[in-house]
């Protein structure tokens, strides 16, 4: 009896402490839903967490303020006005930032292009629109990522093609989680998880056990199609249920191949896992644009990277190294 009062104390002291160490918050920003997640360590108060959570936030509204192609006073809508009159010098971020976009579409031989935009722009998914086939065939040529010149030196950038326009919503995102990590893990946090829409970045585990993120069911809103058990790991899913709208039974959707200026429909949804969240985060667009068989190709040619990809059928289709764990 008496040890069993003894028992139920010392549930009701240690319950609340270990509650109050799992933070949490979820908000909106990047006109998606982000969340943050984190283990506060024994010798971290209360105030460090609420600290730290506000960070997290600020940082992506920070990015979102350099990167969002919508607000006009963005680094992004400056250099879109101005690039292709003259070079326009940005920040070290932004240059890193179009550095990284710039190996990504080599390594996917252009199927990750942040000068899709040059036609992108004409899209509206709420609105339905999209831009015409006599748009498309005069504009085609601005979608080339060679057309934006990168000049180390200076820090600057020159569009070398008049009606180029770029748009970083395929790696802002993970840059953003990439950024907060940092923030996270400099604080001493050893187990957290950021996300922001499909973009996920996890530090360490869930204290001895994995963290599990979910692949969203492509047509089921409320349904996941698969949950992975990750540790340490970046998790980026492309879908093409985020932003659409279907005319004539054609899903027109913002993912778009550069070839054509059309949303791209070789599949449904790719998730590329890896370390760096920046490159999963454009990888999975790319992967997308590149469909199953040449997309998986190139996925199991880089050690680094596993794919998880969902085709037309909705068959999922996972890449070499996720069948030998
Ligand atoms: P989400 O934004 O839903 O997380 P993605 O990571 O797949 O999804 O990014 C899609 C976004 O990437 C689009 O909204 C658009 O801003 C941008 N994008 C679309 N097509 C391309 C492309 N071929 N190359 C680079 N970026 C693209
Ligand atoms: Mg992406």
């Amino acid at each position: 009896m008496g040890k069993c009062r003894l028992l139920v104390v010392f549930v009701l002291l240690i319950s609340p402490l270990a509650q109050a160490q799992w933070q949490q918050k979820s908000f909106h920003v990047m006109g998606t839903q982000a969340h943050v997640e984190f283990w506060l360590g024994d010798s971290q108060t209360q105030a460090t967490a609420d600290m730290l959570i506000s960070q997290v936030e600020q940082e992506m509204q920070r990015i979102d303020e350099t990167m969002s192609p919508y607000k006009d006073t963005s680094e992004l809508s400056l250099v879109n006005r101005q690039a292709a009159l003259e070079a326009v010098i940005i920040s070290k971020e932004l240059f890193e930032l179009l550095q990284d976009a710039y190996k990504i579409a080599e390594l996917t031989k252009g199927t990750f292009d942040i000068t899709y935009a040059s036609i992108g722009y004409q899209y509206d998914y709420r609105q339905h629109k999209k831009p015409s086939q006599a748009f498309i065939d005069k504009n085609l040529s601005a979608i080339n990522y060679h057309s934006v010149e990168l000049d180390t030196d200076n820090s600057s950038v020159h569009f070398n093609h008049p009606a180029v326009k770029i748009d970083l919503g395929g790696i802002a995102k993970g840059h953003a989680v990439k950024n907060c990590l940092a923030i996270l893990k400099q604080a001493g946090i050893e187990h957290a998880l950021v996300s922001a829409g499909g973009d996920t970045g996890l530090l360490g585990d869930r204290r001895g056990r994995p963290w599990y993120v979910g692949i969203k069911h492509p047509r089921a809103d409320d349904k996941t199609a698969v949950q992975l058990p990750l540790s340490d790991e970046a998790i980026s899913t492309s879908g093409d249920y985020e932003r659409y709208f279907i005319e004539d039974g054609v899903r027109f959707h913002h993912i778009i191949n550069p070839k054509t200026g059309d949303s791209a429909r070789n599949v449904v949804s790719v998730s590329i896992i890896g370390k760096n969240p920046t490159y999963v985060d454009a990888l999975s667009t790319a992967i997308f644009v590149k469909g199953l068989q040449e997309g998986m190709t190139l996925i199991n040619q880089l050690p680094e990277y596993e794919a998880i990809i969902i085709d037309n059928q909705q068959t999922l289709h996972v890449s070499e190294g996720l069948l030998q764990d």
